[in-house]
């Protein structure tokens, strides 16, 4: 990871980006909890409700239970049944509050009534399933302006003695002949109720904003790397660089804390930056590099043209000679320049280009085509060739060949030549012949090793300074910075961008003063 040049403080992030996943994520968080709240307080409150109920139903009954006794005892197993008056002596022992008890005959004339005197509320239907024998009937009403529940059950004449229901209520043994009502208040299981229904809707409100709000801000906090990220793309976009729309790739996004996904993203982010903005600086700098490398024998050649045109008449034969040949030789390497450049465009296309597609085209204008190539042979036509040029050049300069293994490499022909030409040129070319004594050799060798064939061209050369050596496959270096021998300073590069299109690596080693070894290392086919 490269170290952060910049960061976006100076951009606010805009909230566009996160305010609707925000929104969504914290509406997700606030139905999921309320449908859960919902859920378990509509459960618990049922529950209470139910516990509730049979606890007033079971008081109810014990109360029933009681009054029924006191009636029993005063009514009579024969007609006419009645007392004159009933005595209720627990109820009115113990004045139960909230408890009121009615006594009925089957004409519905009251035999004991409420201590209030009010009316239990009953509707026909109940008195009439209550006076057929049916079990006991519950329900709520209202007494005196109080929520009741009421029991609504039969009494029975003690007609042959008394015996219990499943209740254990007593229970005549005689016909019906009446009714006992029994109401119990509901104001403290109503205010009991009220009080739990406003609880648990308080604690659910509390709980569901608190839930939202904590989620907003959880939310904020982790979707901020996001927007700092929209923020610094889109000042990218919007910045330009030395007035080109080019943008400013030297912008980096905070790097949040931690190595969660979103720390990944920005890392990737980050990293692509300085990927994008390292191939646009290169990409810059050939530009520069190659006008101006273009511009010096254009220079050359215009003036010399111009000074010719200007005094073609009075120049003298010779001169004019010089002048032409001077401006040819600057055409030579002009369009020397102008091919190497080419070569490089058509690599840096093969680059960019997935190897499936590569192989898939391989008779493109620009793409090598891939059969296994025997590198022996083309290594030792091309020193025959070279040792021709060499002494037809009457150089001093020794082409020797080292060990030789036959190796198949895969790739193409012209790549491996124009590699091969590129060291051997440069070998020769740094290779000074020595008037000392001294032998001025290129040695080349092939040998195999680890499944790969490893080209050697040796020298003993002028060698290259250790500082200058990382940089000779750069475009455009020249460690001769005296420029005292012809070169363009892209040589080097091309092998390079050659021998990694045929997936192989090339190195250099080097001692000033003694001699270089450039090695190219290709995988053999199998
Ligand atoms: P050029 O056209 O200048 O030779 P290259 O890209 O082929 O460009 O080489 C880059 C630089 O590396 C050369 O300018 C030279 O300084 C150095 N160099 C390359 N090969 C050798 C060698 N065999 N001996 C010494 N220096 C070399």
């Amino acid at each position: 990871m490269k170290a952060v040049k910049h960061t976006t403080e100076a951009v606010k992030p805009k909230q566009v980006l996160h305010r609707s996943l925000r929104l969504r994520l914290v509406l997700w968080y606030g139905s999921l909890i309320a449908v859960a709240l919902g859920f378990f307080g509509l459960l618990f409150l049922f529950l209470t409700t139910d516990a509730i109920t049979k606890s007033v139903n079971s008081a109810l009954q014990t109360e029933a239970r009681v009054a029924m006794v006191d009636v029993l005892d005063d009514v009579q197993g024969a007609p006419p049944y009645w007392p004159d008056q009933l005595t209720m002596r627990v109820v009115d022992t113990y004045r139960n509050p909230g408890v009121v008890v009615e006594v009925l005959d089957t004409h519905n004339q009251v035999r004991y009534p409420t201590s209030s005197g009010s009316r239990i509320p009953l509707s026909t239907d109940t008195m009439r399933s209550v006076l057929a024998g049916q079990a006991p009937v519950i329900y709520e009403s209202e007494v005196d302006g109080q929520h009741v529940r009421v029991q609504a059950l039969a009494i029975r004449a003690p007609t042959h003695g008394v015996s219990s229901n499943a209740n254990g209520t007593p229970m005549g043994n005689g016909p019906v002949i009446g009714m006992l009502l029994v109401a119990k208040s509901l104001a403290d299981v109503d205010a009991t109720m009220l009080l739990l229904r406003t609880l648990l809707l308080l604690s659910g409100v509390i709980t569901l904003v608190g839930t939202l709000i904590a989620s907003w801000l959880i939310a904020t906090r982790v979707l901020r790397p996001l927007s700092e990220l929209v923020a610094t793309a889109r000042a990218i976009a919007a910045s330009t660089v030395r007035g080109t729309r080019l943008g400013n790739l030297s912008w980096r996004v905070p790097q949040p804390r931690g190595r969660d996904e979103l720390a990944q993203v920005m890392e990737t982010f980050n990293e692509m930056l300085a990927s994008l903005e390292s191939a646009t600086e290169a990409q810059r700098r050939f530009v520069a590099d190659a006008s101006h490398e273009l511009r010096a024998p254009l220079t050359t050649i215009q003036g010399n043209l111009a000074f010719l045109q200007r005094h073609v008449k009075e120049l003298p034969q010779e001169e004019r000679q010089i002048m032409l040949a001077d401006a040819h030789k600057e055409t030579i390497r002009l369009a020397e320049l102008v091919e190497e450049l080419l070569v490089l465009a058509c690599a840096d296309a093969n680059n960019d280009t997935p190897l499936e597609l590569q192989e898939m085209e391989p008779d493109k204008e620009c793409r090598p085509s891939a059969p296994p190539v025997e590198l022996d042979r083309v290594v030792l036509q091309l020193i025959r060739q070279l040792r021709k040029r060499l002494s037809g050049e009457g150089s001093q300069v020794q082409l020797e060949v080292g060990r030789i293994e036959p190796s198949r490499v895969q790739g193409d022909d012209e790549s491996i030549r124009r590699i091969l030409l590129i060291l051997l040129d440069n070998a020769i070319k740094y290779t000074p012949i020595h008037n000392d004594g001294g032998i001025s050799r290129v040695t080349v060798s092939l040998e195999q090793n680890d499944g790969q064939a490893v080209l050697r061209v040796r020298d003993t050369g002028i060698g290259i300074d250790p500082e200058d050596l990382p940089h000779i496959f750069e475009r455009f270096f020249r460690a001769d910075r005296a420029r005292s021998r012809q070169g363009t300073g892209l040589g080097l590069s091309i092998a390079q961008t050659l021998v990694e299109q045929l997936r192989g690596n090339i190195t250099a080693e080097s001692i000033p003063g003694k001699g270089s070894t450039f090695s190219v290392l290709l995988p053999l086919d199998a």
